[in-house]
Order: structure tokens, then C-alpha cells, then sequence
């Protein structure tokens, strides 16, 4: 039979997420232990173990069907393949960074400067729009320590919380791009493996909807429940069950995540009462 195959990373920052996200869609795998493949027991798809660099040529070539991998390789390598959905993890910046001794204004400081980075492409495209002349010293890794050891005058690289570069005695000076993982396709996919991408689409959002949003239920003067519907619109419409107390409902509606906090305030001036925020496994709009 046709299976999807799917290439994700071996060892490092995506393996454990790639295959949590998979657990989530209720995909199971036969052996885990990344030898290279990978079967699914319950799906057609079949698992590739490779580095995440190699991922965008693999998936151009239809080696690999689709794949997971940082948005920062996928520019980089400059593939022709799909970007088809944001995963939502393994977010990241690329940034450029300076000694921290260094006077910085703007982006001309960078003129003529000799900048150390393992994305040289995306940095040279940045520059270039920016019609800033830099030399670009392309390195493999520990890009941190090259104005240290006089390499470079200053780095281009990903930053998450900064203390790398505070022990290098760097400091960062511009994000120039953000990045996340996505899912990548072949842009040549059979009849038969795009509608396996599709259900596999499907639920990937199910799941991801899930984590965006919780389950609200809270109890409010009836009095109020026009105006807390307004609030929480929910999927369709809230809920709104009769309580036993008299002149009381209980509403039950879905907020979205990064809402509940400013929701929640307004919920407790209109008079609601047992505010209930309950997680939810599995989200299909
Ligand atoms: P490989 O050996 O497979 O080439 P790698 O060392 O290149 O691995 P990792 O460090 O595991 O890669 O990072 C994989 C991806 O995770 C990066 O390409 C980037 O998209 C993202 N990433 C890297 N560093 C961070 C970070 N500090 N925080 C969040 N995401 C990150
Ligand atoms: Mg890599």
C-alpha cells in the first residue's frame, strides 16, 4: 500500500516535539528507537530519521514526502518544496549580535563589518535589501565565539534566551527574522499521498486548535447572560443551561488561550461566579 513518508529530525530540538505531535494526531509507531524508519501500527505513514539540514533537500527530491523542520532551513537552504502549516513549536529568532562594549545605533553600524553566521544566505538577502555591504564568514557552528577569537567583528545567529551570547560577551542588536517548525511537502505528491497529507492535516489542526483554546464554564445572574455570551461567542454560540437556583444559569463556551485572562476580568464585573477553565484534548471547527 501507498504510505506518507515523512522525514523528521534524529536528535535534537524537533525529534521529541515531532513525535509528541504525532502521538497527539493518534499515530503510533512501531519501534522507537530512530534507527532510520519508522512504521505506523494504525496510519500509512512511514517515519525517516535524518538531520534536520538535510530535510528540505530530501523532501524536494521526493525522497521524503513531507517533513518537519525549522523555518530558519527551509529559507536557508532555498528548496522547492511547500511550506504548508506552522507547528508552533521549536520558535526561535535569528538575530545579529555585537560586543557588548560596542556603541550601536542602527544598521549602518554593520557596513563593512565582517559578520560570522551559519545562515549565510538569509543574511546576505537581508543585507542586500538593506543595501548594506558586509562580508559574510560562513561557519558550521559555535558561531558565538568568533569575534572573541577574532574571526569576526560581530555574529548572526539563533538567539532564544540570550545567555549564550552574554557568556561570549555579545549582545544581540536586531532580530532580523522569527522562525518555527512547519511541515514541508513535495510539491510533485500523488493523488493518493496528498489525501493521506490531507487527514493528516486535519488532525494536526484538531490538535493544535486544542491547544489554543479552553473550555470555560461559568455560573452569572441571568441578567448578565446576554451580555457574557457577547464575551464568549465559543465555537457557534454558548451554552446556556437553567440553574437550580433560581434567577442563576451556568454558560459554557471555548476561549482562546492567550484571551482567558482579559475575558476572565471582564466575566467577574458582569457577576460571574465558579469560573471553571478546563483544558480540551481535541478541537474540530
Ligand atoms: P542536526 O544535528 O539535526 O543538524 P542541529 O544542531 O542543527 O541538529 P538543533 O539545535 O537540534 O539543530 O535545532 C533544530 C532547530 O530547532 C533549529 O533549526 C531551529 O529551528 C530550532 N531551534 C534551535 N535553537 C533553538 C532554541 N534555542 N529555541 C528554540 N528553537 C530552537
Ligand atoms: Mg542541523
Amino acid at each position: 500500500m501507498n504510505k506518507l513518508k515523512i522525514a523528521i529530525q534524529k536528535s535534537g530540538r524537533l525529534s521529541e516535539k515531532s513525535l509528541e505531535l504525532f502521538k497527539e494526531c493518534g499515530i503510533k509507531l512501531s519501534n522507537g528507537d530512530r534507527k532510520l524508519k519508522a512504521e505506523s501500527t494504525n496510519f500509512p505513514i512511514e517515519v525517516l530519521f535524518l538531520r534536520d539540514d538535510d530535510i528540505p533537500q530530501y523532501v524536494e527530491q521526493g525522497v521524503a514526502d513531507i517533513g518537519i523542520v525549522g523555518e530558519n532551513e527551509v529559507w536557508e537552504k532555498n528548496k522547492n518544496v511547500n511550506e504548508i502549516e506552522k507547528l508552533g513549536f521549536a520558535n526561535c529568532k535569528l538575530s545579529l549580535a555585537i560586543p557588548k562594549d560596542e556603541i550601536y545605533t542602527n544598521l549602518s553600524y554593520f557596513n563593512n563589518k565582517k559578520v560570522a553566521t551559519s545562515y549565510p544566505k538569509i543574511l546576505q538577502k537581508f543585507f542586500d535589501e538593506k543595501k548594506i555591504n558586509v562580508e559574510i564568514e560562513e561557519i558550521g557552528g559555535s558561531v558565538e565565539i568568533a569575534p572573541g577569537i577574532g574571526l569576526a567583528n560581530a555574529i548572526f545567529d539563533i538567539v532564544s534566551t540570550g545567555s549564550t551570547l552574554l557568556m561570549n560577551g555579545l549582545k544581540e542588536v536586531e532580530v532580523v527574522i522569527k522562525s518555527e517548525a512547519v511541515l514541508i511537502a513535495d510539491k510533485s505528491l500523488s493523488k493518493e499521498k496528498q489525501a493521506i497529507l490531507d487527514k493528516l492535516l486535519f488532525r494536526i489542526k484538531g490538535v493544535r486548535n486544542a491547544k489554543e483554546n479552553k473550555y470555560i464554564l461559568l455560573n452569572a445572574p441571568n441578567n448578565a447572560v446576554a451580555q457574557i455570551s457577547a464575551i464568549l461567542p465559543g465555537m457557534k454560540s454558548p451554552t446556556v443551561l437553567p440553574l437550580v437556583e433560581e434567577g442563576w444559569s451556568s454558560i459554557h463556551s471555548v476561549v482562546k488561550e492567550d484571551e482567558f485572562w482579559d475575558i476572565i476580568d471582564q466575566l467577574k464585573n458582569l457577576g460571574a461566579q465558579g469560573i471553571l477553565v478546563v483544558p480540551i484534548e481535541k478541537m474540530i471547527l
